[in-house]
């Protein structure tokens, strides 16, 4: 029988906290509870935030709290023609269209809509408006040639149309602390017309994970409830593309001592400060309910 694969996959965007700590020493301990291998991934597809020394804190504070992972490790910068490939496979299909539109602009489209129809404009679950559809209209040559003239844009799913080929009720597996299953229904439609391929890079945070977790052969995806609406979209993104869906675990956030999540962008207390502040990897691992000396794998 083949082993479960999991794997953690920050950013190197910022540093580690409690929170990545957790999602990390969760994956080692389904991997090591169900015999599994425990990848890691570093997800540096933005080439303006990520930065090497993000990168390099990463290796230091997983292997601080007792952490082990298989080398090499992926790194998604490193892997743009993957993602470009699986982006031309959907667009041979007619499944993306390019869209030139700025936020600006979306912004004043959907003020627009929204005062013409007296209705609030549908929002998608990270609370960003729908995608009007401007650039859903534009005639093919249209297109064409402002791409030609390297005018930026972003290539969108085109959310009917691939609804047509990967129809709803789409479902996924879940599995709980104990392992047990639970199938569940996926929503992509929540999403709109998502951006499939970003304006600077071949790719956006939804296509590579998706191809990455097949590439590496990941059965099981272990991470946070942030991004447990964003499942519905990988598991649409994986009916079009052809390729298998994991089972899916999303666990709870560490909240910081007010309650609200902890975040790098918001500077929350990082592994490294902590460790300046004299604390030991047991006590941080207990204090995230974990043992405090990392288990050996048998
Ligand atoms: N790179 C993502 C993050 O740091 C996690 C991706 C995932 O686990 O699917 O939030």
């Amino acid at each position: 029988m083949t082993k479960p694969v999991f794997r953690f996959a920050p950013s190197p965007n910022g540093r580690l906290h409690l929170g990545h700590a957790y999602s990390a020493l969760l994956n080692a301990d389904f991997a090591r509870k169900f015999g599994g291998r425990l990848l890691l991934r570093i997800e540096d597809i933005d080439l303006t935030r990520c930065r090497p020394d993000f990168e390099k804190a990463i290796y230091d504070d997983l292997a601080w709290l007792g952490l082990e992972w298989e080398k090499p490790v992926r790194r998604q910068s490193e892997h743009f023609d993957d993602y470009r490939a699986a982006a031309a496979k959907l667009k041979g299909r007619e499944l993306l269209y390019p869209c030139f539109c700025s936020r600006r602009q979306i912004a004043d489209a959907v003020t627009r809509k929204e005062s013409e129809t007296a209705r609030p404009w549908p929002r998608d679950p990270d609370g960003a408006p729908f995608y009007p559809g401007t650039c859903k209209a534009l005639e093919a040559g249209e297109a064409a040639r402002r791409i030609a003239a390297d005018e930026p844009h972003t290539w969108r799913i085109h959310m009917a149309a691939a609804q047509a080929l990967a129809p709803e009720p789409l479902f996924f597996q879940r599995f709980d602390d104990a392992g047990h299953m639970e199938t569940v229904e996926a929503h992509p439609s929540r999403w709109g017309d998502a951006v499939i391929v970003r304006k600077d890079v071949p790719t956006s945070y939804h296509l590579s994970v998706v191809v990455d977790d097949a590439l590496q052969k990941v059965t099981h995806v272990v991470r946070g409830k942030d991004l447990e609406a964003a499942t519905d979209l990988h598991v649409l993104l994986q009916a079009l593309l052809g390729l298998p869906t994991p089972l899916y675990h999303h666990h709870d956030l560490v909240l910081d001592r007010t309650g609200d999540k902890l975040s790098k962008s918001l500077r929350s207390e990082s592994l490294a400060d902590l460790r300046e502040q004299g604390w030991e990897a047991s006590e941080v691992r207990r204090r995230l309910g974990f043992s405090p000396q990392p288990t050996p794998r048998t």
